[in-house]
């Protein structure tokens, strides 16, 4: 038996209605037993086509001996039956029926994430289940639903955009930080690349520029938030394999005890044309034509006369290093510190989309 928790919502026709629909069919489905239902709540619409209605969100308690994918199954079948319609990405809809968590369960397939992606940051989500389940734990955070949705509601929030060299991330901290009025803070030094010459202190220098600009004792306290496209423990991804682990861990905690640590991560993935792409238009238009995707100047490839092997190693160096920070922040297995925030990860290809994404992802926290 696996105890499950859904989320539903709806914005078309009779919203109220629709769920409970749902919410009858769902009772009706052999080796499903539900639990419990949250109250419905208005909510307001975010990400997707603008002017759209209202939505209406719960949450649904199962116990069920179905395995996850017939169960994703089973919500897309109600969710046909009551005429879902798929054309808009988070477009209107009379039913959404997300698996958000089954017990502890971590699934990354193609059709199939769980616990659900996006659920860590969403209010929508998180209100109706810490009703009616405050205590279960989301395992890739390895922490309470409760305790996710206090870490949102947090009074001046700090949002990290982190991404390797490329993948947009001071562009999307500024979008982000402008669409919700928060202060920005841009990295003040760069991560040194491996092949850098006296990469030790290189490393140090700018673990210690990076800190300094994140001091708890100097935190805001106004509602507004900050954006920062750095994170400290990219330092630490950085240092895997180029310093010994224990001085790395000695000196990254020394500069990283006397700072704010970011309550949410929007971790920008990229593919490796998109940064072989990005390398070749800095390499056409330098500064001061564009500074869009500045920050892969500190990779030496990104200059006029670099020979196109250069390149590819520098590419490959990127995923190396965008590689370890995935696993240092989304990976399965026992909860290391790193992950016990809400890691949301966005696809950095399309950037226009990209901006969305991390805008929708930080507006569904208020
Ligand atoms: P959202 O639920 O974020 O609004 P959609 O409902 O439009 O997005 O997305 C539906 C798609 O997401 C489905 O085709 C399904 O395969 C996929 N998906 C991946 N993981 C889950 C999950 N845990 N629950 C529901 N759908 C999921
Ligand atoms: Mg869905």
């Amino acid at each position: 038996m696996a105890r499950c928790l859904i989320g539903c919502g709806s914005n078309q026709g009779n919203p109220r209605g629709h769920l409970a629909d749902a919410l009858e069919l769902l009772r009706a489905m052999p080796g499903v037993t539900v639990v419990t239902a949250s109250r419905l709540r208005a909510t307001r619409p975010i990400g997707g086509p603008t002017g759209q209605d209202p939505f209406v969100n719960g949450a649904i308690l199962i116990d069920t001996d179905l395995p996850p994918a017939d169960m994703l199954d089973m919500l897309t079948a109600i969710e046909n039956t009551l005429h879902r319609d798929r054309s808009d990405r988070w477009g209107p809809r009379t039913i959404d029926l997300d698996l958000l968590l089954y017990d502890d369960a971590v699934i990354e397939q193609a059709d199939l994430t769980v616990p659900h992606p996006r659920m860590a940051t969403r209010r929508f989500v998180l209100e109706p289940c810490v009703e009616i389940a405050p205590d279960l734990v989301h395992p890739v955070a390895g922490r309470s639903l409760r305790s996710l949705l206090a870490n949102i509601s947090q009074p001046h929030p700090h949002i990290a955009v982190v991404g390797v060299p490329g993948s947009g991330a001071p562009e999307v901290a500024a979008t982000v930080a402008d669409a919700i009025l928060a202060r920005v803070i841009h990295a003040p030094a760069v991560v040194p690349s491996p092949k850098r010459a006296d990469f030790a202190r290189h490393w140090e220098a700018a673990l210690r520029e990076c800190a300094a600009a994140l001091q708890a004792d100097a935190w805001p306290d106004d509602s507004h938030g900050t954006v920062t496209d750095f994170w400290l423990g990219t330092f630490l991804a950085a240092a895997d394999g180029q310093l010994p682990a224990a001085e790395a861990r000695r000196t990254y905690d020394r500069f990283a005890r006397t700072t704010m640590p970011p309550g949410v991560v929007l971790l920008l993935i990229a593919e490796p044309a998109t940064l072989d792409e990005r390398l070749a238009f800095r390499r056409r238009t330098p500064a001061p034509q564009t500074d869009m995707f500045a920050d892969l100047v500190g990779t030496a490839t990104a200059v006029a006369d670099a020979p196109p092997a250069a390149t590819a190693d520098t590419v490959a160096m990127l995923i190396t290093m965008q590689d370890r920070l995935r696993r240092r922040l989304l990976g399965a297995g026992p909860v290391p510190d790193d992950r016990r925030r809400p890691v949301v990860a966005i696809r950095a290809d399309d950037l226009g989309q990209a901006m969305g994404d991390a805008v929708a992802a930080v507006e569904a926290m208020a």
